[in-house]
């Protein structure tokens, strides 16, 4: 089956500084480089690397063909990207000795996808495929109702958190992915939790190093919780992405929940000891060779 996402692809410039410039200031950087972000991007290329066939429906500017080119060497299929006559999102991040950053984040093609793409490359699902969105790009509401329309299994991960983006596609999904925060987030914006009224069928609520827990339909939505794998984290960037793209790869799979979860978490875990984003991603073969 193939994982259809429909995500923001981002270019990450990291600009190494002694210190973060104060308002008005100016400081020289010592270092530069460019990586593959976004967390639409990240989410492919966990689901790839877990083994799955993934699609990736997303827009990036004139400047982006190099993005497009990373995810097809990392095993996504791109042909539903677009390339627009205007900017690939992009993210400037300045990042200190001592580990702190500024981040500028400018979405660019992310926000300009057109409901025509979404519509042409769904035409191409086939029922039983799963649908995957994040909150950082455009068209969200359509592709999910086209989606599930089409009975494809429709998967939001709530972040960056918007009440609005969240209830707009809620009536669509089957599975919702999101963190402790954006969970307290949801609860307090629209009184809703995991249950008959949110009406998806499965809730995962990830809490870092803590773990997560599952609400699903078939246990009447009582919460099920599951330890994280005890490591030194380095660098946790990317760890939530990476545990959706994995989970999903595993439903894909067609494991249960439960065990989509255990591979997920084994998975971030992983990629926590790692410094880096897309690139560091773990594949399969390792995180079964991890232990
Ligand atoms: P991010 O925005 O940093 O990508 P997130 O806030 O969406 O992440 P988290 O809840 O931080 O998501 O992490 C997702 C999963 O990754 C957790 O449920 C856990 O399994 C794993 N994980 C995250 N941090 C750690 C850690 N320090 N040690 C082990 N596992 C971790």
């Amino acid at each position: 089956m193939t994982i259809w996402n429909l995500g923001s692809i981002n270019s990450d410039h990291f600009y190494r500084v002694g210190h973060l410039p104060a308002p008005g200031e100016t400081v020289l950087s010592a270092g530069m480089e460019r990586g593959l972000g976004g967390k639409g991007a990240n989410m492919s290329v966990a689901a790839a690397r877990a083994g799955s066939h993934v699609s990736h429906i997303g827009a990036v500017g004139t400047d982006g063909q190099w993005a497009i080119d990373r995810l097809t060497e990392y095993g996504v299929d791109t042909r539903p990207i677009a390339v627009l006559d205007t900017l690939t999102g992009h993210a400037v991040i300045a990042l200190d000795d001592a580990g702190e950053n500024h981040i500028i984040v400018f979405p660019g093609a992310n926000r300009e996808i057109s409901r025509d793409a979404v519509g042409l490359a769904l035409a191409e699902a086939t029922p039983g495929d799963i649908l995957v969105m994040q909150n950082e790009t455009n068209q969200q509401a359509f592709a999910a109702e086209t989606g599930s329309k089409l009975g494809l299994k429709v998967a939001y991960a709530a972040a960056p958190f918007s009440a609005e983006a969240v209830t707009a596609v809620l009536p669509y999904l089957d599975i919702l992915v999101l963190n402790h925060i954006e969970m307290a987030q949801l609860v307090e914006e629209t009184g809703l939790l995991p249950g008959p009224k949110l009406g998806v069928d499965t809730v995962i609520v990830t809490k870092g190093a803590e773990g997560c827990v599952l609400y699903d339909r078939k246990n009447g939505w009582d919460a099920i919780g599951f330890d994280a794998i005890r490591v030194d984290a380095v660098d946790t960037t990317g760890a939530g992405d990476t545990f959706t793209g994995y989970f999903l790869a595993g439903i894909d799979r067609g494991m249960g929940a439960e065990d989509a979860i255990e591979l997920a978490i084994k998975a971030s875990a992983l990629m926590v000891t790692r410094q880096g984003t897309a690139d560091v991603i773990p594949d399969l073969k390792e995180v079964l060779d991890w232990s």
